[in-house]
């Protein structure tokens, strides 16, 4: 595949697309299915006052600057507007909206000249080979999850010039509660990777890349996880450029056919693309509710720390993007006690819960009892272990990797009656050192 440089055409051409996107435009906004809005808080807003829901974002790449456009309304419906797009203009991307449920997705990228000395064209499927073993492994330490490579939708807009993937992973009746979330999962399971480099050839050619400024960077682009996220689509490409994402050669997730049409692949391309309506649906909590290096001290067998004794489910629950808990005395505690430390307002941005413990994410206040103030842009959360009727604070902060709270006693915050037993086999572990 070639990279073609469309400055000029572009230049020629720029009247005749606008020309063309207005009348686009009036068709899209006539039939009310698919509606175009030129700021993406209009496109929020219109699904909530029209009551719609669609819940289903999408932006288009209109120019070099980043400048973009917005749309909601219904995956079949987009799929209409999209695929009737010419190639060049083809530059769609999933807008991952602020707290949405969705599925793991990574973007794996090097420019090909300057790791010519490490990398090149014949490297690329050992590095799709080794990372998605390696999350493999991951999903079964961290979640008891079996996970495989026929999990992961692997798409390719790689050139000559740059080596392109984005990865999917989905698993069956499980979703993430959002990305941030799912952002701290890769996110630590770079810095294991960065720390096992020293030791492992193999992880260090294939999975550490030089970036433009010659720095050593992991391939998994960190930078993806960010709040109202725009992820490039299936056969999009971007703006400028005639590269779209295709379903990778070696790709081994499986379609209802051998010979899945455009319109298959697509949907299941999709991050947000979750049953709403399916309560059966389970999300992830991250980061686990007892750290990990605490776990890597006291337990003789890794794999089985988070797994059911008898069966393959996993203890999580589901409970949808709420901001209350089976709890209110404990949200009470935290609304009035502990998220206006400092003299910042705080608020409860989401919570998740199981058995035994509920996370409570917080918006607005970063005060960390660490560094006893407010940090600049890492989030702060809570952990309530319902087993030990005990609180304690952690946060994002790299620099508070394991720095847990001392722990508050909250049992005066729970009901009185007796509490579910722990169904979670933590048969290993010492409750009385996993808080510190
Ligand atoms: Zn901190």
């Amino acid at each position: 595949m070639q990279n073609y440089d469309f400055q000029t055409i572009l230049q020629q051409i720029n009247k005749q697309i606008n020309e063309k996107k207005n009348l686009e435009d009036q068709e899209i906004n006539k039939g009310k299915r698919v509606v175009a809005f030129a700021k993406q808080q209009e496109a929020f807003d219109y699904d909530q006052k029209s009551g719609l829901l669609y819940n289903k974002f999408f932006s288009k790449e209109i120019g070099k600057d980043g400048k973009r456009e917005f749309y909601v309304g219904y995956y079949e419906d987009f799929w209409d507007l999209m695929i009737k797009s010419r190639d060049f203009e083809r530059n769609y991307y999933e807008l991952i909206k602020e707290g949405s449920n969705c599925h793991l997705y990574l973007d794996i990228e090097y420019q090909r000249d300057v790791n010519k000395e490490l990398l090149n064209n014949d490297h690329d499927e050992l590095i799709v080979d080794l990372l998605i073993q390696r999350l493999c492994e991951e999903f079964k330490y961290v979640f008891g999850l079996d996970v495989t490579r026929k999990n992961f939708l692997d798409l390719d807009s790689s050139s000559n010039v740059k080596f392109s993937r984005h990865l999917i992973c989905k698993i069956t009746g499980y979703c993430w509660p959002n990305n941030e979330i799912m952002g701290m999962f890769i996110n630590d399971f770079i810095d294991k990777l960065t720390l096992e480099k020293p030791v492992n050839s193999q992880v260090a050619q294939l999975l550490f890349v030089m970036n433009a400024s010659n720095q050593v960077v992991s391939i998994i682009d960190k930078g993806v996880y960010t709040k109202n996220r725009n992820f490039r689509l299936y056969l999009s490409s971007k703006y400028g450029k005639i590269q779209p994402l295709i379903l990778s050669k070696t790709n081994q997730y499986p379609f209802n056919s051998d010979s899945p049409t455009e319109k298959e692949i697509f949907y299941h391309s999709l991050i947000c693309n979750i049953d709403d309506f399916n309560s059966t649906f389970k999300t992830l909590v991250y980061p686990p509710p007892i750290p990990l290096d605490k776990i890597l001290d006291k337990s003789s067998s890794p794999t089985k720390r988070f797994t059911n004794n008898n069966n393959s489910s996993s203890p999580y629950k589901k409970l949808p993007s709420s901001t209350s808990s089976p709890y209110p005395d404990i949200d009470a505690y935290i609304k009035t006690e502990l998220i206006n430390r400092g003299g910042v307002s705080g608020w409860i941005k989401s919570i998740t819960t199981d058995a035994s413990f509920i996370n409570y994410q917080i918006g607005g206040n970063k005060y960390c009892e660490n560094i006893k103030r407010q940090h600049k842009s890492n989030h702060i959360y809570f952990i309530v272990n319902l087993s030990k009727k005990t609180l304690v604070q952690r946060c994002f902060d790299p620099d508070c990797k394991n720095f847990i709270s001392n722990p508050i006693d909250i049992q005066s915050y729970l009901p009185s009656s007796e509490l579910k037993p722990l169904d979670i086999d933590f048969d290993n572990y010492e409750f009385d050192d996993e808080i510190k």
